[in-house]
């Protein structure tokens, strides 16, 4: 394994590992700005009474289970509510969304759902990260 590196791009390698190491980073805090931006979190019990009120022809379960660490939600804790109307612990739904995983883990549907503010979204969050986050701008948009 060792002996294997220098083929004909060990210029090309090294430059591109460089190049990961700088992007992935400022990828992952643009992408948890999103998040933080798009699902504010809040107390569980403040999420289930704005549900209720706005969408009185659902039910939502009292102390429904976080399917992420398998626990119940607690009126108190700290949740993200997706669009979905699927709560989740906020440090499980982070710590779900930054290994990349971009649908809600029950219904699958997308996590931040794309309204008409997404090209907003995406030009704040860029202009918070400076120079380094336009290349995982760019990055974004090719996945
Ligand atoms: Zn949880
Ligand atoms: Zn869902």
């Amino acid at each position: 394994m060792a002996n294997n590196t220098s083929t004909d791009s060990s210029d090309h390698t090294s430059a591109s590992t460089t190049t990961i190491a700088i992007v992935l980073p400022a990828l992952f805090v643009v992408r948890m700005a999103r998040l933080d931006k798009s699902i504010k979190p809040q107390h569980f019990v403040d999420w289930m009474s704005k549900q209720t009120a706005e969408h009185p022809e659902i039910t939502i379960a009292q102390n429904p289970l976080c399917v992420i660490c398998l626990e119940e939600i607690e009126d108190a804790a700290n949740i993200r509510g997706l669009g979905c109307l699927h709560p989740f612990h906020q440090q499980c739904l982070d710590d779900w969304y930054s290994r990349w995983n971009e649908y809600c883990p029950l219904c699958h549907r997308p996590i931040i759902q794309s309204t008409k503010a997404k090209g907003d979204a995406s030009e704040e969050a860029s202009r918070e990260t400076s120079e380094t986050s336009e290349r995982a701008v760019t990055a974004t948009s090719m996945v």
